[in-house]
């Protein structure tokens, strides 16, 4: 028995099949939670690599395997999976789908790599072909419809083998296999429209667009600059994983940088929630003392959504005080205005130094009261 992390690449890269036990049960795993999951998983970590941030490897469970005394010399190495059928069919759904999008835009590198997390090669030197050419082999009643999927090529082809289908009188479209669901929902977290009867994704660029205006780009709670800082997520006030009900609703949806989203997640104490920045007057809770913030005297919710989003991190003060100096710089020269048209001039620029959709602009304003500007 082996008990060390591999990566996918040691998993999927080399000649070898992961074949489910006839008897064992479906596939049965669904968009909320598990694809979301896993695809909200991906996103998040390309974009820290996209970022040049160092991310760590995310980690997908514990997989048990049982390796299978060959039945002739020409069969493929073959595993029995006892624990993570679910993950590894879905990881193949998700790979098939990242597959046709390669293919579709005549990525043939990209194809290529894919395909070998998907297929074994050398076809003609197999004992059963048929099956042997696939690195995860399904239960018998899921079989057929994965190798479809996994032949089909492309999301077209998937969709016209498997339309969706209403009958009379059925507000539903009839149900589809959930592994035709799991490839449709990766092909469709691309950034396009979904198919129709996948539902919207929570991250869609749409909804994320509209999130990010409302914010003016910046993190609803550190109020750093989400778009070219770091990257930020859509994030959920009330953790999805405790409401699963308000993963799609829009009151629940704001812009957070990722340091903001990491430290709080799933937090979330009914009795003495963190303070909402979207709905909720910041004043109504903080108070700004120089670069840091404090709660206002005795307020719990204040108090504990510092401690929990860390809002007086290191890197905050230090932006936060660099912010500051272009403001002393300013308010300096308001002190030595000449005349009258240079001070307006000058206040016209204090009041746009500290608008909405500046950084920091909390702290910011309090510099300015604590320097008496109007
Ligand atoms: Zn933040």
């Amino acid at each position: 028995m082996q008990a060390n992390p591999r990566s996918l690449d040691s998993l999927f890269n080399s000649q070898l099949r992961y074949v489910v036990p006839m008897f064992e049960r479906l596939y049965v795993w669904r968009e909320t939670p598990q694809w979301a999951t896993l695809w909200e998983d991906v996103v998040e970590k390309a974009d820290l690599q996209l970022a040049g941030t160092a991310s760590n490897a995310h980690y997908l469970g514990a997989l048990i395997i049982e390796g299978v005394r060959p039945n002739s010399p020409r069969e493929v190495k073959r595993f029995l999976v006892i624990d993570g059928q679910q993950r590894l069919t879905t990881l193949q759904l998700l790979f098939c789908a990242y597959r046709d999008f390669a293919r579709q835009n005549e990525w043939k590198t990209l194809d290529r790599a894919t395909t070998r997390y998907l297929e074994n090669a050398d076809t003609d030197v197999m004992e059963h072909p048929e099956e042997e050419q696939f690195k995860v082999w399904p239960t018998t009643l899921n079989r057929n419809i994965f190798r479809e999927i996994v032949a089909a090529g492309s999301r077209e082809a998937v969709e016209t083998r498997h339309p969706l289908i209403r009958l009379r009188r059925k507000r539903r479209p009839e149900p589809r296999s959930n592994l035709v669901e799991a490839y449709l929902y990766f092909a469709a977290s691309r950034g396009e429209q979904p198919p129709e009867g996948v539902s919207r994704r929570y991250a869609h660029d749409e909804i994320k667009r509209a999130v990010q205006e409302e914010t003016h780009g910046k993190c609803a709670y550190c109020e750093s600059k989400v778009s070219h800082v770091y990257p930020g997520d859509v994030e959920h006030m009330k953790p999805k994983d405790v409401y699963r009900e308000l993963t799609f609703d829009w009151s629940n949806l704001t812009h957070v940088c990722f340091k903001c989203n990491n430290a709080k997640r799933n937090h979330y104490d009914q009795q003495s929630p963190p303070v909402d920045p979207y709905i909720e007057d910041p004043g109504g809770f903080f108070i700004p003392v120089g670069p840091l913030v404090y709660p206002q005297l005795g307020n719990l919710r204040g108090e504990r959504t510092i401690a929990l989003v860390k809002l007086n991190r290191a890197h905050l003060i230090e932006r936060r005080v660099e912010r500051f100096e272009t403001l002393k710089q300013l308010i300096q020269r308001l002190g030595a205005a000449p005349d009258q048209g240079t001070r307006e001039f000058l206040l016209a620029e204090l009041t746009e130094q500290v608008a909405d959709d500046k950084e920091y602009a909390f702290v910011c304003r309090g510099l300015l009261e604590t320097y008496g500007v109007p």
